[in-house]
């Protein structure tokens, strides 16, 4: 259904959409059904049932999310977590050994170090960004890699081109969270990974009403995750599945706007004399400057600073502004700012963290669809 929806623009308002249209609605409608009548279905994955993930609002969404990352197939999940726990639970198996990117997302991070022992997987953290450390880290039972398309809060871009490679050398399957890229900035299948997730609660959705998770790759795999997602339980509810379709739409337009205003905010934040340093791929001062300019359409949505001064000011700086609002997340249309090391970061130890490069001091803003130069005005006002 797809093949005619070549740019993305097109295929988040017409790929996985139902044809022909249902009663002639041009936006196809809630399927508020737990079940669906029985029509011969031979396994139990077959069974039409929201949560075995094959009811109208999901195979929409499988659809039309397997058309922005170029795969063969997706699924959607209940949150992020729930596609990246299911993912990897049935990528690994007991007595497997992960290669994981050091500075994961909070919660990736604590299911990794918090539950695999118990299941018997091991996991080393790599360096990704230094592909000469990670043959070390090789054992002869890896069987997977995993990084984020740009570190949280950091903006760090991976070796990405590196970590594709080293999987097809080695003979591991290659994940990647596209979480803060999005499939507008980068696909990461086209580069030779195999499986790209989402906490569609982000961009992909975009309204910070909902949360929900992705994956896409190949088909066989797909349908082996389905499977423990089904035994997991972790199924995207018809309602959420709307919102994110209809979220899905405005995408392309979302994320190009906040490519540009979070630039501009961000050489802006560089040259003001109370910043005292600017995380944002998009500037030439950022190490991944290079690496994103050749890889990704964009930069996104997201930046972090630190201010002169001592941390407290920090604080002071999240009272004064008055667009942003503080909360954790991010991707939406709204601006948030957060301080990692009390929220997202919040369960490392501080030594840890500031080896990591997350200060007391660090603030991270994921900018949303206000009027840039409202954005600029208000984070002018208090930087006093
Ligand atoms: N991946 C990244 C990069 C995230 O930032 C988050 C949440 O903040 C997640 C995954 C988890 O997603 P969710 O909160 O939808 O479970």
């Amino acid at each position: 259904m797809s093949a005619p929806f070549r740019r993305i623009d097109t295929q988040l308002v017409h790929a996985g959409e139902p044809l022909p249209r249902i009663a002639g609605a041009v936006e196809m409608p809630i399927f508020q059904s737990a079940t669906y009548e029985y029509a011969g279905e031979g396994s139990y994955h077959d069974v039409r049932y929201l949560r075995t993930n094959n009811t109208p609002s999901q195979l929409a969404l499988h659809e039309k999310i397997a058309a922005l990352e170029g795969a063969a197939a997706a699924l959607v999940t209940a949150s992020g977590m729930a596609a990246i726990t299911t993912t990897l639970l049935t990528v690994l198996a007991p007595g497997d050994h992960l290669l994981a990117q050091r500075c994961l997302y909070g919660g990736t991070h604590d299911f990794v170090t918090s539950e695999f022992a118990r299941l018997g997987i091991a996991c080393d953290f790599i360096d990704a960004e230094r592909r000469d450390t990670w043959r070390d880290r090789l054992r002869p039972n890896t069987r997977a890699v995993y990084v984020e398309a740009m570190s949280n809060p950091l903006l760090e871009v991976p070796d990405l081109e590196g970590i594709a490679q080293f999987a097809r050398d080695h003979r591991l399957t290659a994940l990647i969270d596209n979480t803060f890229a999005t499939p507008v900035n980068f696909r990461p299948l086209a580069l030779g990974f195999d499986l790209s997730l989402h906490s569609a609660t982000k961009y992909l959705n975009g309204h910070s009403d909902i949360v929900a998770g992705a994956v896409a790759g190949d088909a066989a795999t797909i349908e082996r995750i389905r499977h423990t997602a089904n035994h997991l339980g972790g199924s995207l509810d018809p309602h959420a599945a709307f919102l994110l379709k209809r979220g899905l739409k405005t995408l392309a337009l979302r994320v190009r706007f906040q490519n540009e205003s979070t630039l501009k905010i961000a050489q802006f934040l560089e040259a003001h004399p109370a910043v005292a340093r600017v995380n944002y791929a998009g500037l030439a001062s950022h190490p991944g400057y290079e690496r994103a300019r050749r890889l990704f359409a964009g930069c996104g949505g997201v930046l972090s600073f630190e201010l002169e001064g001592p941390p407290e000011r920090a604080e002071e700086f999240a009272h004064r502004v008055r667009i942003p609002t503080v909360a954790p997340s991010l991707g939406g249309v709204h601006t948030l700012l957060t301080r990692p090391a009390t929220t997202s970061h919040a369960g490392l130890a501080r030594a840890e963290r500031e080896r990591l490069g997350i200060s007391d001091a660090l603030l991270r803003l994921s900018v949303g669809i206000e009027a840039t130069e409202d954005l600029l005005e208000d984070l002018k006002q208090a930087l006093g």
